[in-house]
């Protein structure tokens, strides 16, 4: 793999879990646009998995992503877990100390080193040219982005727009979790993100946080957290900028689901 990618003039790699929807295959398409060749891999990564998480039940379905993956990328890359750890997957870490005690990294601690180790074994093994991340899982992209700078990985990464239903639901493959009733609700998360940019504006931002935060409550949402952060240091902001974005993460029964808007975006 490693000699291949040095044989071409450009490569565009997007590493995934599998269970591809439109939102991966926009990251690829992206890839095949601006790349000689595209190399998409899927690997359900144990370390990133908290105990008690969906780990063992994560979605699975390799040959329905081959499928999908036939017309737009050379290699699928399915690494097993031999090959990403061999001996003990505690050998190496690979931890960074702001960011990811943020965010996510509060209710998930652990799972930004899991992502982090395998981003950086990946690009050990696929030294691509570029990277492709989609900016649904925001925090990730921006950890990412860091670390390939602060490690001189020679790789560009190239964070690419959140896809959604056209209800606005954000594609996730976790999605497939939610039964009828809380997919019908599921979008309210967009709209309400949505709502509270509007609202910061008139109301100032903890008002305005307070009252998004029970309308979603009373939705039926277990909300983790919903901030309003510099979208480059995650650091809180007291007044709106072209910079903020909101970041929201909550529950529909034991699905957790996450999103985030630029205010320049909304
Ligand atoms: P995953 O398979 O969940 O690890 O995601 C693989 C890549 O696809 C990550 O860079 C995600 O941010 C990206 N991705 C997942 N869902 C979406 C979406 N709805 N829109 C754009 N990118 C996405």
């Amino acid at each position: 793999m490693q000699q291949w990618c040095k044989q071409q003039s450009t490569v565009g790699f997007v590493p995934t879990m599998g269970s591809l929807h439109e939102g991966h295959l926009s990251l690829v398409r992206r890839a095949h646009q601006e790349n000689e060749k595209v190399v998409v891999s899927i690997y359900v990564n144990p370390t990133q998995f908290l105990p008690g998480e969906d780990f063992a039940s994560y979605p699975r379905v390799p040959e329905d992503d081959c499928n999908l993956l036939k017309e737009i990328s050379d290699i699928v890359f399915l690494p097993t877990d031999n090959l990403m750890y061999p001996i003990n997957k505690e050998a190496h870490k690979v931890s960074e100390s702001s960011l990811s005690s943020k965010l996510c990294g509060v209710s998930r601690p652990g799972h930004f080193d899991g992502v982090l180790l395998v981003v950086m074994k990946l690009l050990q093994l696929v030294p691509a040219t570029r990277i492709y991340m989609g900016l649904k899982d925001y925090q990730q992209q921006l950890l990412i982005h860091r670390m390939i700078n602060d490690f001189f990985v020679p790789t560009q990464l190239i964070a690419c727009p959140t896809v959604r239903e056209s209800d606005g639901l954000a594609l996730s493959s976790r999605n497939k979790y939610l039964d009828q009733k809380q997919r019908a609700v599921a979008p309210e998360l967009y709209t309400k993100i949505r709502t509270l940019v509007s609202l910061a504006q008139s109301q100032g931002l903890e008002q305005a946080q307070n009252t998004i935060k029970s309308q979603l409550t009373n939705l039926g949402f277990i909300i983790d957290y919903l901030e309003i952060l510099d979208e480059r240091t995650l650091e809180k902001v007291s007044d709106l900028n072209s910079h903020s974005r909101v970041f929201v993460a909550a529950y529909l029964g034991n699905t957790r689901l996450i999103d985030n808007l630029g205010v320049s975006d909304a």
